[in-house]
């Protein structure tokens, strides 16, 4: 951290975030833990969390883990008036050994920093940070649901506290994370979630922030998800453009999977362009696909060993989907996200005009592997899901909490 010059010519000293300072103050009674299978998911608030705050005079406060409970904000924070608030998502399962274990944890603190600084809010040590969430899951590890399928979520949160109404960047702010027991994110997910083109209204463009996890990109997508939600489809598929190019799949990126002429499987998925989060089961998806088509013989994936596989990270056209759902030869389209890990897409709504170009109506375009996931989505769930549990350490991407 910076140390500018004081008048009197010493250092002025930013206190860095320092995971050594870390107090725990216990709830003295503990709550009961709901049965797994009743959660409704993000709800449940477990005995205790973790915070720390920001002062642009003293710098990090000592972090702390204490019960969970209210925060005590001035009501002209600027989080409140401007929306500095950045968030990360991440979960902890337990491991084969019953250790929990947190899946390629340092990418969420990468990502939670260049979130906060695309929000012009403070840095921190994310080794730190990273440390002392750590702590907060064994203060809480008997939280961690058992059953398959199950686990803590985690929700890293960072605000701008700066108490004032002027608009400009937040000097303050506070720190926290909060651990939540969730089941499967789609109560359907052994079929697959349907999804609405929309290109009406736009949830990311070049040069604006799809690229970072802040809370002011997912708010303006409600109003348009309850309309999709009254014509009866889960999520919207995000679209931009006259070309009906594709972002997001509600807030899961989005993969196409396409038989090829010569027999081969060819899995498409939209760029990191900024109009994109980049999530990290995408990356991992993407990584994984790779290390497959390299080497076949490897068996990284539970693919047929006669169908290569090929990748391509481009811009991708819902109209492409239509063209090839029509030629049969759409094999499958999957989600990808911490909340879902992988989750089919059994169908897409895309809105067409009609003949005469006036009355618009929805097209299903419907998947040929059917409705729940088809092979390479199946393959990566099996893959992905042994990697986070620590079963397969594919590139250490399985971290012990200890
Ligand atoms: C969090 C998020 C994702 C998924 O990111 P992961 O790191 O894979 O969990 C995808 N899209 C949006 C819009 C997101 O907010």
């Amino acid at each position: 951290m910076t140390s500018p010059p004081q008048a009197n010519g010493k250092a002025h000293h930013i206190a860095p975030l320092d995971a050594s300072l870390l107090t725990i103050q216990r709830a003295e009674t503990l709550k009961p833990i709901p049965e797994p299978g009743t959660y409704i998911f993000g709800s449940i608030k477990t005995d205790h969390m973790l915070i720390m705050t920001f002062d642009p005079i003293v710098g990090w406060s000592a972090p702390q883990i204490k019960p969970y409970g209210p925060l005590s904000l001035d009501p002209s924070s600027n989080c409140f008036q401007y929306c500095t608030n950045v968030f990360e998502g991440m979960k902890a399962i337990l491991g084969p050994d019953g250790t929990p274990v947190l899946f390629r944890p340092e990418d969420n603190m990468r990502r939670l920093q260049s979130s906060a600084a695309r929000m012009a809010l403070p840095p921190f040590d994310e080794a730190a940070l990273l440390a002392c969430i750590k702590k907060l899951i064994m203060t809480e590890e008997r939280w961690i649901p058992a059953p398959a399928g199950h686990s803590l979520y985690i929700r890293p949160t960072l605000i701008g506290t700066t108490p004032s109404i002027k608009v400009g960047a937040s000097k303050h702010a506070t720190l926290y994370a909060l651990v939540t027991p969730v089941g499967p994110y789609f109560a359907t997910a052994t079929a697959g979630v349907s999804l609405l083109a929309v290109n009406e209204h736009v949830r990311s463009w070049p040069g604006g922030t799809g690229g970072f996890k802040l809370g002011l990109n997912y708010s303006p997508g409600f109003m348009p998800q309850q309309t999709a939600a009254a014509l009866g489809y889960d999520q919207i598929l995000w679209l931009i453009g006259e070309n009906k190019l594709i972002t997001e799949a509600g807030a899961m990126n989005f993969f196409a999977v396409v038989e090829r002429d010569d027999g081969g499987l060819t899995i498409v998925t939209p760029p990191l362009d900024g109009t994109i989060l980049p999530g990290i089961v995408r990356d991992s998806t993407l990584v994984l696909l790779r290390a497959h088509a390299a080497d076949t013989s490897a068996k990284i994936l539970n693919l047929p060993a006669d169908k290569a596989v090929y990748v391509e990270e481009r811009a991708l056209s819902v109209n492409e989907l239509a063209e090839w759902a029509k030629a049969g030869t759409l094999l499958e389209c999957f989600g990808t996200g911490t909340a879902v890990l992988v989750v089919a897409i059994e169908r897409i709504g895309d809105v067409v005009p009609d003949a005469d170009g006036k009355v618009k109506k929805v097209r299903n375009i419907e998947m040929k592997a059917g409705k729940g996931l088809g092979p390479v989505g199946q393959a990566m769930w099996d893959k992905l899901l042994a990697s986070k549990e620590g079963r397969d350490d594919f590139r250490g991407w399985a971290v012990r909490c200890e």
